[in-house]
Parts: C-alpha cells; sequence; structure tokens
C-alpha cells in the first residue's frame, strides 16, 4: 500500500463506482465487497484504519452468548455463521480460545450450561467445539488464577479471538489486491450534487492540506458513532446512541493460562471478560451510555473501579491500580429509535439509503463485518445485478493467509507476509514486554502505509494497547526509525514523539 500512488490514482480517476466514507470494519468491509466484485472502490478515513472503535474492541470474534439473554437468536446465528468464515479466510489472524464460567451455585450449572448448549446448537456446523462441563478440579487447572472458596466447577465452550487492528489492515490491503484504493488521513468535508441525488464528496488530504472533489456512483456513509453529521446532513430521522466500554490490560500473570475467564453476571448484570492476549490479560468490558462522542475516548474512573472490583471478585492475585498496563474504550454505535437503555439495545446492524442515495450502514459488530458489506453491495446494485459478480467473500482469502500459523511465534498475525518483514530490517525485539522489531516498523512503513508514530505503536503494533507506559519508551526509538525510512527531518521526528507522548497519557494512569 502506497499513499503517494494511491493519490495519483485518485487524481486520475473522474468517477469512482462506489467510495466508502469510513476505514473501520464497517467501511473496509464493504469497500472489500464491492472491490472484489469489480468495482472501482476508493475507501477513505480521516484518520488511520481502525482509529475509531474497530481498534478498540474486546477482540472476539463471537456469536455473543450474552445475546441470547435478550432473546437475539437470529443475531447469534448470523454471527456464528460469520465466526466460522472469519476463521476460515484469516486462520492468521482469527483464532479459537477456550472460555470458562467458573461455577459457584449449582442452579448457576445449570442455567449456564443450558444457555451454552443453546450457543452450540445454533452454532450447528459452525461450531469451534462443544461445550463441556467441568468438575472443580478440572476447572482450577484450566484457570490456576482463579479464586477457589465455594468453586464447584465451570462451564467450559469455544469462541474465536482475533486482533481487531491487525484485521483492519490485512482488509485494507485486500481490497488494494482487489483492485480498490485505500486513503488514511483524507476527511470527509460535505456532500456533492443535490438533495436528489449525492453524486461526490469534498475531501480533506489532512497531511497536505488540500481538498478534493471526488466523484462517484454510490458512496457509502461507514462513520460509525461518528456518522451524526453526516445523518444530519441528509436530514435523518434515525440517530446513532453511543455506549463507552472499557478495557484494561493487566499482565499475564493475574491469570496465568490459556483459558478466558467468562464471568456472566456482574455485580450491575452486565459481562465480563478475563482473556489472554498475547503476554497479557484483557479485563472487559463496561457499557456506558455516552454524549461524549471523541476519536479519544480517554479513560473513565468509575469504569476502572468497577472492572477491578468484579476482577477482584474472581482472581487470587488481587489485580489493583497499579498494575494497569493499559486502558483503552471504545465507542459502540448503537442504532436507536426507542429510549431503551444501550445494554438492551441490540447489535444488529441496519442499512439506511437517504432520499440523495446515499447509504448509511450503521450499528452491528466486527464479527459481522463481512456479512453488512455483503448486504450493503447487493442493495446498491439491486437494480443492476449483471453488471458486476456475485460475492465472493465468503471465500475469498485476506492478505497474509496462512493456514497453519505458530501461534507462538510474534508475528504470526502477518501469516505469510513475515518472511518479508525478517528480511526488511532487524528481527530482535526493542522491548522485553512486546515483540516490536525493527522489520515490523519498516514492514509497516513501505507495505501497511502507517505514516505516524501513532499508526505504528497503536495499530500495526499493539504496544499502546498492551502497555502504554512502555509504548511511551520505545517512541524516540521508533520515530527515528520511522525519520531515516520516511526521510523526515528531527523536527518532524520531535512533533510525532511529543504528540504522541501526549496521547498515550490517555492510555495510563
Ligand atoms: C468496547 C467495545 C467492545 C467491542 N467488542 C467487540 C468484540 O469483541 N467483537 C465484535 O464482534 N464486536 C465488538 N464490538 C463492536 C465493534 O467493535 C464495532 O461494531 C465496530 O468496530 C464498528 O466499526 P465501524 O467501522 O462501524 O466504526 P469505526 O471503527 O469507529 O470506524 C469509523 C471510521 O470512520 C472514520 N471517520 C469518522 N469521521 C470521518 C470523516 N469525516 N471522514 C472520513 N472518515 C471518518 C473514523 O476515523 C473511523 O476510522 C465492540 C465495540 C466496543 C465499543
Amino acid at each position: 500500500m502506497n499513499r503517494d500512488k494511491n493519490l495519483i490514482k485518485l487524481c486520475k480517476t473522474d468517477v469512482w463506482d462506489l467510495l466508502v466514507i469510513g476505514g473501520g470494519a464497517t467501511g473496509l468491509g464493504a469497500a472489500l465487497e464491492g472491490a472484489s466484485r469489480g468495482m472501482k472502490v476508493l475507501l477513505i478515513d480521516k484518520f488511520d484504519f481502525a482509529k475509531g472503535t474497530s481498534s478498540r474492541s474486546t477482540k472476539l470474534v463471537h456469536g455473543g452468548v450474552r445475546y441470547l439473554r435478550n432473546g437475539d437468536f437470529k443475531l447469534v446465528r448470523k454471527a456464528l455463521k460469520e465466526r466460522h468464515t472469519l476463521k476460515k479466510i484469516a486462520p492468521h489472524i482469527v483464532r479459537n480460545r477456550d472460555f470458562i464460567i467458573p461455577i459457584y451455585s449449582w442452579l448457576d450449572f445449570f442455567i449456564y450450561g443450558i444457555g451454552l448448549k443453546l450457543y452450540d446448537l445454533i452454532a450447528g456446523k459452525w461450531s469451534f467445539g462443544p461445550t463441556l462441563f467441568l468438575n472443580q478440579k478440572k476447572t482450577s487447572l484450566a484457570l490456576p488464577g482463579i479464586i477457589q472458596k465455594g468453586l464447584k466447577g465451570g462451564i467450559q465452550y469455544q469462541d474465536g479471538q482475533f486482533d481487531d487492528a491487525r484485521f483492519a489492515i490485512s482488509l485494507a490491503k485486500t481490497i488494494e489486491e482487489q483492485g480498490g484504493v485505500c486513503i488514511n488521513y483524507m476527511e470527509f468535508l460535505s456532500l456533492l450534487g443535490g438533495a436528489n441525488k449525492a453524486e461526490g464528496i469534498i475531501a480533506k488530504d489532512t497531511l497536505n492540506d488540500q481538498s478534493f472533489s471526488i466523484r462517484s456512483t454510490h458512496i457509502i456513509n461507514a462513520t460509525g458513532v461518528f456518522g451524526n453529521p453526516i445523518l444530519e446532513e441528509v436530514k435523518s430521522h434515525i440517530k446513532i446512541r453511543t455506549s463507552r466500554g472499557t478495557h484494561i490490560v493487566l499482565d499475564r500473570a493475574f491469570l496465568p493460562s490459556n483459558t478466558a475467564l467468562m464471568v456472566p453476571k456482574t455485580t450491575d448484570g452486565r459481562v465480563l471478560f478475563v482473556i489472554p492476549w498475547r503476554n497479557h490479560v484483557i479485563i472487559g468490558t463496561t457499557d456506558i451510555e455516552t454524549e461524549n462522542i471523541s476519536f479519544e475516548p480517554g479513560k473513565s474512573q468509575s469504569d476502572i473501579d468497577f472492572l477491578l472490583a468484579n476482577a477482584r471478585d474472581y482472581l487470587t492475585k488481587q489485580p489493583t491500580l497499579k498494575d494497569i498496563k493499559s486502558i483503552f474504550s471504545g465507542l459502540r454505535p448503537l442504532v436507536s429509535t426507542s429510549n431503551k437503555n444501550t445494554k438492551h439495545l441490540s447489535r444488529d446492524h441496519i442499512l439506511l439509503q437517504s432520499e440523495n442515495g446515499l447509504l448509511h450502514i450503521l450499528g452491528g459488530k466486527w464479527t459481522t463485518y463481512r456479512l453488512m458489506g455483503e448486504e450493503a453491495i447487493d442493495k446498491i446494485l439491486a437494480h443492476k445485478p449483471h453488471d458486476f459478480s456475485k460475492s465472493k467473500t465468503r471465500q475469498l482469502r485476506l492478505n497474509g493467509y496462512h493456514e497453519s500459523p505458530n501461534v507462538d511465534d510474534p508475528l504470526h498475525m502477518y501469516g505469510n507476509q513475515n518472511k518479508i518483514i525478517e528480511s526488511l530490517g532487524t528481527n530482535i525485539s526493542l522491548s522485553q514486554d512486546i515483540f516490536l522489531s525493527e522489520g515490523m516498523i519498516i514492514y509497516a512503513i513501505q507495505y501497511e502505509m502507517a505514516l505516524t508514530l501513532e499508526d505504528i505503536l497503536a495499530r500495526r503494533s499493539r504496544v499502546l494497547f498492551l502497555n502504554a507506559k512502555e509504548a511511551v519508551r520505545l517512541a524516540p526509538i521508533v520515530v527515528e526509525i520511522m525519520g531515516k525510512h520516511l526521510q523526515k527531518d528531527k523536527k518532524w521526528e520531535k512533533e510525532q514523539r511529543d504528540f504522541f507522548i501526549l496521547l498515550a497519557s490517555n492510555y495510563y494512569l
């Protein structure tokens, strides 16, 4: 992926078949669907790919056990089918994870046992493995950090786990393999065309402060929680409501296991996960309605206190504030036509076509991004089904595809690309805590359109999300390597470093 070359393509193209605004899961999914069917596709993002919610998820590729409680069986079924597809097209990024619900009351054994057997039943042929009832001894062995007092056993089930930002980058690269064009740091400003027909947009290259008029036959708004201004521009009656979900990251010593812990009911009725991620564990998430729609949602003390308190109910090694290595929050876009509490709003998506032809994809989950894209392009092409081919994304392997990655290799998420990385620079980690090599940095610049220090430390590698203070320590080292390869001067390096250090302060206490 090369941004300069893509800007030239942008200038040379009079009219695109499809323009997608927003480079999160939703936009990337729609753009890949369009490009793989033969459409001339451009995707733009105001910041970087997956800068928004799509790098801040709980990292589950799942049907959503908790949606069973709301009776959302259709959504669970759709998501379980997609879970299977995602593992098939990107086995280098999506993997199976064992989860256990520890049981402290026989009634819970019964209730959650039925729920998880139902989850299995709904998964049918797309199952990742059967639900098992474990006795007390097997549960303690699988979850060594768990509180033993009163423990009766556990219910083990299987789900999927992935690295959201790495998946997004793999999607962007696949879009380009299919002939599409992706440009980051390109902001949508306004629509072109009258009230009756959206013919294009005005966009600004925020790195060079240059404006472009971009014309396209079809336009998709995939800006997630940030989409209300576009919805207002087309005078939609539907609004996106926003709920904040916070995660904290701790050392793996708090749950020294490959099995994740699932708490189906916390003190306020929400679900809580403690999930191994690299050599760390993620604890999350909260679900608090918020009006504060920010690209950096920051940290909320009450969310952190809630997560720590509930984790302490289950973990023998009791986490405290000083154990937190990173805090990250994401904003859920939930489509609302009622005053329901956000916890009870469906995670399903909707497609909304405004009178001027703009198609908005609203709501949804990471797990269902592909299906959302397929449905969106089907809708766009409904009147000309023969102009472009049928959907093939259920079979289309994503960039880096590797059938049997070695999950102990820190580069396994790059799949078949890791030989290139090793050839570009030294393969020695710059950090003792998280693997980040010079080769990964150069690869991110040359092959993944990484343009800022934040792109590398937050999304191409996940250092900021795993250990924010370590990211700050690495910033001067990484920016120097970047400066050399991007041919930037010391002033640029200093600006990048200063900006990143300020941003990173949102991720630690
Ligand atoms: C805390 C939390 C945990 C979650 N966990 C999971 C999970 O484990 N599994 C799962 O399946 N789902 C999960 N989800 C849901 C999932 O993460 C989201 O549904 C999904 O990431 C939303 O993607 P999106 O592309 O719609 O939005 P975003 O990722 O926010 O993307 C929108 C993009 O639009 C861009 N943009 C905004 N304004 C403009 C503009 N003017 N011009 C150009 N670009 C613009 C932004 O920069 C951004 O990149 C979770 C959500 C949250 C909040």
